[in-house]
């Protein structure tokens, strides 16, 4: 069974074609620039070069369209038949209250999606023009919608209200929902089969650091707290978003600034975090590189970084009443031996101890715990792809 996975941003189309038979990725590549003279496909099968082209792309129908094409071409293609495609798994990012898991998607399912675009209305929108792209192009192929918030509908109801008027939840559905959601999920059940044991009787906090980021206490299989709150902007100090800020700052700095409110948004999603502490950078390798050479704000930056990751830990580890494993996941998590070893050092009272040969090592997936340390310390590669593949091959085997 081969499934098509789509992620649908506001000018950009990412696909894999995958194999179900044997999880095997046939082909993956980014659609960027949608709706510009010049929108470029790069386009990978599976032990094949790449491939560039330039051309104009209009919307999304017309990029969907380009993504088959290229799927069904002779000399790059992987496939030759729309038929071949049993199924096209989407990313969605924001399903509010709606859905607790990925849903074959229906009129009732877009209507839903529709009303959480308040929630996010840079995402959803996308997110919604990419499905009904797809159902034109492949008509009858089942389209199967796998969301960010999903796995954090789990959190009870103290954990997620934000202790403002209750009339704001009940009339706005202001609460946190959490992201990343299919990540966290992945690498916790990645974890489990790492260990051997099975995911209801851990305890995890995974961390998924990336451009964005975000951490989770998954306890008894479930997300019990998450750190991104009603927007991804919630929590971690992440590449250009502040995270966690005393709310009155806001409403001071616009008075004083005099910002408007979308001037506000833009600086706190677009330029804070490393980038705006450090000055320099929103990528975690420069900035660890410019503090390493002394350069005093990256230095300031990274630390602020590692401080409220660690702070996150630990409020996680008291949360769940104990903690058997730390997962790091993401562009950074999985990358950066110095963020990972910074974060775990201090938490030696919890019973995290790291070897550094092994977290320094090149092994892409790893425990680099201590032997005879009582927390696992584990570095997960993530694949969300594979996740939304996975549902969407589960749900269609379902309807069968
Ligand atoms: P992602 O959003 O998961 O693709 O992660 C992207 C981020 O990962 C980039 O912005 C980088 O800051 C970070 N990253 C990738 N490789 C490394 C590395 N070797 N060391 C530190 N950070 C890295």
């Amino acid at each position: 069974m081969k499934i098509l996975v789509l992620n649908c941003g506001s000018s950009s189309i990412k696909y894999q074609l995958l194999d179900m038979e044997n999880e095997s990725l046939l082909a993956k590549g980014l659609l960027e620039r949608i709706g510009l003279p010049d929108s470029i496909l790069t386009h990978q099968a599976t032990g094949q070069d790449k491939y560039r082209q330039v051309m104009p792309v209009k919307d999304h129908t017309e990029g969907v369209k380009q993504v088959l094409h290229i799927l069904f071409d002779a000399e790059r293609g992987v496939i030759s038949d729309a038929k071949e495609i049993a199924a096209v798994g989407h990313r969605v990012v924001h399903a509010g209250e709606e859905f607790s898991g990925s849903v074959l998607i229906t009129p009732q399912v877009k209507a839903a999606l529709q009303r959480c675009v308040s929630l996010a209305p840079l995402h959803n929108p996308p997110n919604l023009l990419g499905i009904e792209a797809a159902e034109q192009a492949l008509p009858g192929t089942p389209q199967v919608g796998v969301f960010d918030t999903a796995f954090h509908q789990t959190m009870p109801q103290h954990v997620y209200l934000y202790a403002l008027p209750y009339e704001l939840y009940e009339k706005y559905g202001i609460r946190r929902y959490g992201f990343h959601g299919t990540s966290h999920r992945y690498v916790a059940q990645r974890a489990a089969e790492m260990l051997g044991k099975p995911l209801p009787d851990l305890k995890l906090i995974t961390c998924h650091l990336g451009n964005g980021c975000s951490i989770t206490a998954v306890a008894e299989g479930k997300s019990f707290d998450t750190s991104m709150g009603m927007t991804p902007l919630e929590g971690l100090v992440m590449g250009t978003r502040s995270g966690d800020v005393d709310p009155a700052v806001l409403p001071w700095v616009m008075r004083e600034e005099g910002l408007d409110t979308d001037q506000i948004d833009n600086l706190i999603n677009k330029k804070s975090g490393l980038l705006g502490v450090s000055g320099i950078s929103n990528d975690m390798r420069e900035v660890e590189e410019a503090a390493s050479a002394g350069h005093k704000r990256a230095r300031l930056a990274y630390d602020m970084f590692i401080y409220r990751l660690r702070k996150y830990i630990g409020a996680y580890a008291a949360a769940m009443g104990g903690v058997d494993a730390l997962v790091f996941t993401a562009g950074i998590g999985e990358n950066s031996a110095s963020v990972r070893s910074a974060a775990c050092s201090g938490l030696g009272f919890l019973g995290v101890a790291i070897d550094e040969e092994k977290n320094r090592s090149q092994e892409r997936e790893k425990d680099i715990a201590l032997p005879e340390a009582k927390v696992r310390v584990l570095v997960i590669p993530t694949n969300e792809e594979l996740v939304i593949a996975r549902d969407t091959a589960e749900i269609v085997q379902q309807n069968q």
